[in-house]
């Protein structure tokens, strides 16, 4: 473990270098394992962090250590003029910043990709659960499969690379389209990542048997396509990596927080739109940053705050308890 002196950690000695920040709880898809059921009742809009706020609190984590952010929601670019906001976090890289990524669903990527990377986006993550127009609709509630294959195009082009595409696999939906999904990450050469699905959905239809496992994942693939493991050791990077063995482009991973928990190694702490600070994705409590933010003007109450709100981070999540009880807020707002 690399930790600096003052670098931010836990109780359980994990340093925390990966801040995620939600943008915006509002999303025009409806994807059934996040946002199934009409509109959510959203943040009130004086509750939702201002760019000039979230940019100071970025400062101050990235102060304490923080190394990576990544932008998500909601929809990340239904906020207006985002490239501002990563133009403002791109010029904290002096700070110590290093990495500025966004996970969207794809929405105005090809007006604003390039924009975007000239703002100071590093990395780019693309939602994309199926490879079939119906099949897309289906699980996403929007009839928008072209335009999505579209912004992947646009990312590419943009120099976004290497362009990552998350597809959350549910069995019954569109584990049957394992294969078809490597094909494309080898005819597109992006990174193909499989998300297990987790028990953060808001119609709480989650149920042990609709995961489809990283194991099975990877056996479908390699039954076609032989994969060779990248990274034999993990850290605290969320997914394990493979390459085609054959040499053909493109990349798998496999994320499995359900049935392969990496809680023991995480670094990552998130902000919600509203300000709150979670420390698990499966916390029960948050803390209330945007009330620090607003209530003082010293930086150094305000990673104390922090700080202290760390220490609470939970040691992992209990998805496999018998009393495991799924959170009130859902994915689009907690920010994945
Ligand atoms: N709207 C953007 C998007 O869809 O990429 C960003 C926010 S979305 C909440 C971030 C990621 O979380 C997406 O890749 C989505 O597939 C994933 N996600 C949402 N709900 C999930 C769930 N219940 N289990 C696993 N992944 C989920
Ligand atoms: Fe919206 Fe992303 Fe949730 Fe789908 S996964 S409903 S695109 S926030």
């Amino acid at each position: 473990m690399n930790t600096k002196v003052g670098q931010l950690t836990d109780s359980y000695g994990r340093p925390i270098t990966d801040l995620r920040v939600s943008v915006t709880d509002r999303c025009q898809f409806r994807c059934f394992y996040c946002l199934p059921n009409g509109e959510p009742p959203l943040a009130k809009k004086d509750t939702i962090l201002t760019f000039e706020e979230i940019l100071r609190a970025a400062r101050v984590f990235i102060g304490l250590g923080i190394e990576k952010i990544r932008l998500t929601g909601g929809e990340p670019m239904l906020r207006r003029d985002l490239d501002k906001l990563v133009e403002g976090l791109a010029a904290l890289k002096a700070d110590g910043l290093k990495d500025i990524a966004l996970t969207t669903n794809g929405f105005s990527i090809r007006e604003k990709a390039v924009r975007l990377k000239d703002a100071g986006l590093d990395r780019i993550t693309i939602s994309l659960d199926s490879l079939d127009a119906a099949n897309f609709r289906d699980i996403t509630g929007v009839d928008k499969l072209a335009e999505v294959l579209d912004a992947i195009e646009a990312a590419k082009e943009a120099g976004l690379e290497p362009v990552k595409i998350n597809a959350v696999i549910v069995r019954g939906r569109n584990e049957y389209e394992l294969a078809d999904f490597a094909r494309f990450a080898r005819e597109t050469g992006v990174s193909m990542r499989f998300i297990e699905f987790m028990p953060l959905d808001s119609g709480h239809e989650w149920s042990r048997e609709m995961v489809v496992s990283g194991r099975e994942v990877r056996d479908a693939i390699s039954a076609e396509y032989p994969l060779e493991l990248r990274n034999s050791e993990r850290g605290s990077e969320t997914a394990w990596k493979y390459r085609f063995a054959d040499g053909a482009p493109g990349e798998i991973g496999i994320i499995a927080p359900v049935t392969e928990m990496f809680c023991g190694q995480c670094s990552r702490i998130r902000l919600t739109a509203d300000g709150q600070i979670r420390t698990c994705l499966f916390s029960s409590a948050e803390h209330d940053l945007r009330a620090v933010l607003r209530s003082t003007d010293s930086d150094s109450d305000v990673a104390e705050y922090i700080r202290n709100v760390t220490l609470k981070k939970e040691a992992r999540h209990h998805i496999n308890d018998t009393d495991f009880v799924q959170p009130d807020r859902t994915m689009s707002f907690i920010g994945g």
